[in-house]
């Protein structure tokens, strides 16, 4: 998960208090009660439930695995001998294990992602595996590939990750392996390519690839992915996050500092639309 994520949790606190002191309003004023988080939540539903109980995010699943697979095949048959060992380098949230519980978690309260909340989420170790990621990990280690763990969880919940990994049968659960952080992957991306041969780069965030995306606006990731193309599915491989992303601050300048209504309204700013003549 990517801790640039904050709680518009200020915002909420205020309407909590306005409306804890506020007189029992008539039906039309109700109608125009604030926005709260707890109404921003519901925006998550369609999301979490299809990421929580569709075949085709399994799907989705199962062809990223399947063609990283086809990748470290291909590199292992390629390999010479002198050539730098093989590495995958892999996010963990939501590229190899699911948090949306997490997530699901908040839909019906008044409240919003928060680092103390999610380092609590670390340590009770309860993320599930992807459909088919720990096989392809095992799979990809028996051919003789390292695995490197390149994600945004900070290092105080680092043994809970650490159990977590090891419970869902992941290889590499180590501390060598696991490399925390935050803000941009490049050094650490650099940092394992020179002494690997990286295979394949696997997230589902445009951060978690070596592209330069990171704190860019819209225009820019999407102009940036879009220069990178010819690397999806020979160097790159993404899995499906519907749920939260850099994607999702890239929507507004200032964004995280936006009431729960500015976010909404940040959100359906984008659209295209299309309606029917009366
Ligand atoms: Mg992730």
């Amino acid at each position: 998960m990517t801790h640039t994520r904050l709680a518009g949790t200020v915002s909420a606190v205020a309407f909590g208090f306005v409306l804890a002191f506020a007189p029992a309003l008539p039906a039309a004023a109700q109608d125009k009660a604030p926005y709260t988080v707890k109404d921003l939540n519901e925006e998550s539903v369609m999301a979490l439930a299809w990421v929580q109980t569709s075949a085709e995010f399994h799907e989705l699943c199962y062809q990223a695995y399947n063609l990283a697979g086809m990748l470290v095949d291909r590199a292992v048959a390629a390999k010479q001998s002198g050539d730098k060992p093989l590495a995958v380098i892999a996010d963990l949230d939501e590229t190899l294990i699911d948090n949306s519980a997490y997530d699901a978690g908040l839909v019906g309260r008044d409240a919003s992602y928060s680092g103390k909340t999610w380092l609590e989420w670390e340590l009770a170790a309860q993320a599930r595996a992807l459909p088919g990621s720990a096989d392809f990990l095992n799979a990809a280690a028996k051919e003789g590939v390292e695995i490197f763990y390149v994600t945004n969880r900070d290092q105080a919940g680092l043994q809970g990750t650490i159990r977590n990994l090891k419970a869902l049968g992941f290889p590499y659960a180590d501390e060598k392996h696991i490399m925390t952080g935050s803000g941009d992957k490049q050094p650490r991306f650099d940092a394992i390519a020179k002494d690997y041969s990286v295979v394949v780069y696997m997230g589902d965030n445009a951060n978690d690839m070596p592209i330069g995306t990171y704190g860019k606006n819209m225009k820019d990731r999407n102009a940036i992915v879009d220069q990178n193309r010819a690397k999806y599915g020979t160097q790159f491989v993404v899995l499906p996050n519907p749920v939260y992303g850099d994607w999702e601050p890239a929507l507004a300048p200032g964004y995280w500092g936006l009431s729960p209504k500015g976010k909404d309204e940040a959100r359906t700013s984008h659209f295209y639309t299309w309606v029917p003549a009366q």
